[in-house]
């Protein structure tokens, strides 16, 4: 079947987010084949380049981008960073003037020049997180500038820390607001609702009906609802579906489309309805102190309502080879605060009075593990 050179571009941007790096420049080499011009696949094959170290063999991908398309922010901005990197300076105070001319804010590219001051991103954790030990260390080092949400105001090194008392793992500090907006300026598309929402209905309905032998019926809360799959999937089983989540866009989608939705931290919420089912798909791992939310969700929710938790988990062999051989991508994701292992994350979940159900593994992202848990 022929593919358009649109749809190859999107299969390699998909694979570059999730971070299969040798599928994605398979993609990208074999558009440029047929159209050796083309400016994204360039640009993102250089970003590649980058992310292996090979400043030199980045460059002239990025000049090319630019050179077919030169209205692109990114574009001068991979370019400009490449030059700083090989130390070229003088090169990319230049590309800067040719930036400002063509209306591009000078300031903004100007901090990625060697001098220029990086963000004071992260508020330090002095205590654990979870259980507010000060027997913190440090621990595993990664590196976010390879991710799509990066931006250079951010420090790329990524120090994770160890509780030396429950042993959960930890980044050393949780963005600071300024930090959050640069990072989510950027909005990944399956995080816009509707998105593949043929495809995504069938994920969602296989959880949900991992929820259904516990809880079949009532309100089901979605705190960070992303593309709103789950929740348009958990109505048609017959839940009266309730949506939270930070992105304005998202819930303005939702609430057009008459669906309960708020753009509050949940946890600042209060519901008309006591809640059934809360969902938290990939959501806790990115929440500054995750125990004050789900003791806040606790106490919204029915006597027997049930709790669906999704998220990496660091105690499975495959995180455990990864990690053995230095290709753990979880140390360099840029917007997670914790690496919970499953026997952690019951404990927590125990702690904040909830059972665990059912133990499984999640469809979602790699290495996901998905826990039902319900209210004593
Ligand atoms: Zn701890």
């Amino acid at each position: 079947m022929e593919i358009t050179i649109e749809q190859a571009l999107q299969q390699g941007v998909a694979a570059h987010k999730e971070d299969k790096l040798q599928e994605a420049e398979r993609i990208y080499r074999a558009i440029l084949k047929s159209y050796p011009k083309d400016p994204d696949a360039n640009h993102n094959l250089g970003l590649i380049a980058v992310s292996m170290n090979q400043i030199a063999q980045a460059l002239p991908l990025f000049k090319m981008a630019l050179d077919v398309n030169s209205n692109i922010e990114q574009f001068w901005m991979s370019y400009i960073d490449a030059l700083v990197k090989t130390n070229s300076v003088k090169e990319a105070k230049l590309a800067i003037k040719k930036a400002k001319k063509q209306g591009f804010d000078a300031k903004k590219l100007e901090t990625l020049l060697p001098q220029s001051k990086v963000l004071e991103a992260r508020i330090p954790y002095n205590n654990c997180p979870l259980c507010e030990s000060n027997n913190i260390s440090n621990s595993a080092v990664g590196d976010c500038s390879k991710q799509l949400l990066y931006h250079p105001m951010i420090p790329s090194i990524m120090q994770w820390m160890d509780c030396g008392d429950c042993l959960h793992q930890f980044i050393n500090g949780h963005f600071t607001d300024e930090a959050l907006e640069v990072i989510f300026s950027k909005q990944p598309e399956n995080q816009v609702v509707g998105y593949q929402i043929e495809e995504q209905r069938y994920i969602s309905a296989r959880i949900i009906e991992k929820v259904i032998p516990f809880k079949s019926y009532g309100t089901w809360l979605d705190v960070g609802f992303g593309n709103g799959s789950l929740l348009f999937t958990a109505d048609e089983y017959g839940f009266e579906p309730i949506g939270v989540d930070l992105r304005k866009d998202g819930v303005a989608a939702l609430q057009n489309l008459g669906i309960q939705a708020h753009c509050d931290p949940v946890q600042n919420l209060e519901f008309e309805k006591s809640i059934s089912v809360v969902s938290m798909m990939d959501v806790l791992e990115h929440i500054p102190y995750p125990k004050e939310v789900l003791i806040s969700l606790y106490s919204k929710m029915d006597e027997d309502g049930c709790l669906l938790i999704s998220m990496p988990n660091s105690e499975s062999w495959l995180w455990k080879l990864w990690s053995k051989e230095n290709r753990n991508p979880y140390f360099n994701s840029i917007e997670h605060y914790h690496n919970f292992s499953k026997t952690r994350l019951v404990s927590l979940l125990n702690e904040c009075g909830f059972n665990i159900k059912q133990y499984g593994i999640s469809q979602r992202y790699r290495c996901g593990m998905e826990i039902v848990a319900q209210r004593n």
